[in-house]
């Protein structure tokens, strides 16, 4: 169904899914089920060695996020996807599916605060060693490859600079050494496909763009079953070695030969990975995912043309020092927001307030219609001052190669009335040069 469709039709046809098998309901339903008959010991048995695919318990696999996972995948043109959590969890499932304790990858500088939080300080304590690239140069990632360096790591649009990732330089540099670029695309769905480009994986965090609505939490792995895991056994230990927890699959070898597909990441994350770390994401959630879904390349279209108008209006205010959007880059940088993104250049917009810290936290404060929240993608308008919140529990070193000034307020737009996101962003930065009506009284 989803093959040569466009993302409007995928989003609402995508995923096998016509109507449901049992009562024929066209929306799909929430099965809120933890566990399925079997039909007899046999089939048991199979399901559980694999020979046979199939539902077997809610922590691996539940039909509702069965049908948003195969439109995920579609979307970004992937072979498989599996549902988790959070996009937390699938970051952390994206790493500890190819990397082990010893081993080593390296991840790009641009990088969510919670993600560098995951990376430079729980997966060490795990034994998992993150080492960072600078992405203003590819070639920075070839520099930090050693014999256990086992995936690349990066994010398409991070904030906050908002400089778009060099997604196929990156990707060539990885697969001359068979090493996978794992691509968080949470920020550009839909606008950014990183598959089509290279990446062997791409993980999102539901909860922003396709989700949509903040309402829900949720994260999905892709696997582009574009990546060769068995050419180089030793870069990929866990993918050609014998697994003693499933009764020594090769997982490189045997997911192809027991589904004729390339997808042993997918595989392997759902069947060890969730078997054991758990952090499903629950069908209830998987159902919200999906009502967001469902409208997610029009709500793009939304976001990213109200971004733009906002930042041509920010761009001449005389309260605003800078204004930081992908396609403002200058030069090579900017060039890629031309080369990776397609039909808008996202939501985010970062400005530094004039008058700095103060000026920006009273903007803020002074905003009427925008949310203050730690979150973007919701179809409402949010802002929020990264190096105190959502950045906070990095060191001055690290919020600086980050990109976070003290000045700088993120926003993501939403996709209300141009009109309004503009009066309320005006009425705002009008308040930020002199006290607010709320610290006066
Ligand atoms: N990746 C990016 C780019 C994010 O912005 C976030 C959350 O802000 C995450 C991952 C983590 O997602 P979640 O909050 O769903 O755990």
């Amino acid at each position: 169904m989803s093959k040569n469709k466009h993302p409007e039709t995928i989003a609402l046809h995508g995923g096998d899914y016509r109507s449901d098998p049992a009562t024929t309901a066209v929306a799909v339903p929430l099965y809120r089920t933890t566990s399925y008959q079997f039909n007899d010991t046999d089939h048991a048995a199979n399901l559980f060695a694999l020979k046979e695919f199939g539902n077997i318990y809610t922590r691996i696999m539940n039909p509702t996020n069965d049908v948003l996972e195969k439109r995920v995948a579609a979307l970004e043109g992937g072979l498989a996807a599996v549902t988790v959590g959070s996009g937390q969890a699938a970051s952390t499932f994206a790493i500890m599916n190819v990397c082990q304790s010893g081993d080593n990858f390296i991840s790009s500088t641009d990088l969510y605060g919670g993600t560098v939080n995951l990376f430079t300080h729980t997966l060490k304590k795990l034994g998992i060693e993150c080492r960072y690239a600078d992405p203003s140069d590819p070639n920075n990632f070839e520099k930090l490859i050693d014999e256990k360096t086992r995936c690349f790591y990066a994010e398409t649009l991070p904030n906050p600079y908002l400089r778009v990732f060099p997604i196929k330089e990156v990707s060539d540099i990885g697969r001359k050494h068979n090493i996978p670029l794992i691509m968080d695309n949470t920020a550009a769905p839909i606008i950014c496909k990183p598959l089509e480009h290279g990446a062997a994986v791409v993980v999102h965090s539901l909860t922003k763009f396709i989700g949509g609505h903040g309402t829900v939490i949720g994260g999905a792995l892709v696997d582009g079953g574009n990546f060769d895991w068995t050419k180089d056994p030793k870069r990929q230990p866990l993918f050609n070695e014998p697994d003693p927890s499933y009764g020594g699959a090769k997982w490189g070898e045997v997911v192809p030969q027991l589904t004729g597909a390339n997808v042993s990441f997918a595989v392997r994350a759902r069947v060890c990975l969730l078997r054991d770390l758990g952090a499903p994401l629950a069908p209830d959630n998987a159902w919200g995912i999906i009502q967001g879904l469902e409208t997610v390349p029009l709500r793009m279209q939304q976001h990213c043309s109200n971004a733009e108008k906002a930042v041509a209006f920010l761009q001449k205010h005389k309260n605003v020092d800078r204004v930081i959007y992908p396609t403002l880059h200058k030069g090579e940088i900017g060039e890629r927001s031309k080369k990776y993104l397609k039909g808008g250049n996202g939501a985010l917009v970062g400005i530094e307030v004039k008058g700095g810290v103060e000026a920006g936290k009273k903007f803020i404060e002074s905003l009427k219609m925008f949310y203050h929240v730690a979150n973007i993608g919701d179809a409402r308008s949010l802002a929020i001052h990264p190096a105190t919140t959502t950045h906070s529990q990095l060191t001055e070193e690290e919020l600086l190669a980050a990109g976070v000034t003290p000045g700088y307020v993120r926003l993501s737009i939403g996709i209300e009335h141009p009109d309004d996101i503009i009066a309320d962003l005006d009425q705002a930065l009008g308040a930020s040069g002199k006290p607010s009506l709320k610290a006066v009284s």
